[in-house]
């Protein structure tokens, strides 16, 4: 047996499965790196980002990427996304387009893997509401705060991060980590709704004539 003072499901694209959640619209955007080896381009001393990046390793590869791509299941490496991530590096550092001009693009190593985000783009972080015990009382809840909601004891989520997980992730596991303490939270209220979980139940209990 398991006592813990609470559950984060933290799976990404499977998050709203594991909970059993309806109003969590997830969707999958595929990003692909390119790894240009070492010698084959200009050298530059740190990374450069802007529209893309271009970022020295440690063994002389530089990494670039990565591309955007929309509920594309695809997970093997695309020739038309090195071009596309070498089109962008170009652009803001001009002294690669002599690798984008000559670079084999179907050879060129990298990887794919697949961000999951929300459709308004913001991360779910926070405790759950209860969808059911929501459900059982809509007509109270039409105009009700997210403070207002049933929430689900102990059941908190950490997913969606899209393209800001690195960043974000520190900051989320603190949130989540003041909410089952009851401690000051580290962001302000309006923040703490806008990646709420449950926002989506919110909205649509608001449609509910
Ligand atoms: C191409 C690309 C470029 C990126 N660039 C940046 C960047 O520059 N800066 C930045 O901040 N972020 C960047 N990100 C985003 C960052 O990597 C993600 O936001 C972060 O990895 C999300 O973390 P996560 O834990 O929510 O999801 P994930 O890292 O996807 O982790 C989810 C985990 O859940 C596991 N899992 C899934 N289903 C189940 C299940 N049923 N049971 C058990 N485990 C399960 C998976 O195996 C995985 O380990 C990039 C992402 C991609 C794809």
């Amino acid at each position: 047996m398991i006592d813990a003072a609470g559950l984060i499901v933290a799976s990404a694209h499977d998050a709203a499965r594991i909970a059993g959640l309806q109003y969590t619209p997830t969707r999958s955007i595929r990003g692909q790196l390119t790894l240009l080896s070492p010698g084959t381009t200009p050298s530059i001393a740190m990374p450069v980002i802007g529209d893309g990046y271009a970022v020295p390793l440690i063994d002389g590869t530089t990494l670039t990427g990565a591309t955007y791509e929309l509920d594309n299941p695809d997970t093997s490496l695309r020739a038309a996304g090195n071009r596309e991530n070498l089109e962008r590096v170009t652009q803001m550092l001009p002294a690669f387009a002599g690798v984008r001009d000559s670079a084999a693009t179907e050879t060129l190593a990298g990887r794919v893997a697949f961000r999951c985000v929300t459709s308004d783009r913001m991360p779910m972080i926070g405790q759950f509401a209860d969808e059911a015990a929501a459900a059982r009382d809509t007509q109270r809840l039409r105009s009700a705060w997210p403070l207002d909601l049933p929430r689900s004891e102990s059941l908190y989520g950490a997913f969606a991060y899209g393209s800001r997980g690195l960043v974000w992730a520190a900051l989320g596991a603190e949130l989540i980590a003041s909410q089952i303490e009851g401690e000051p939270w580290p962001l302000e209220r309006d923040l703490v709704e806008d990646i709420d979980p449950a926002r989506f139940l919110v909205r649509a209990l608001r449609q509910v004539p």
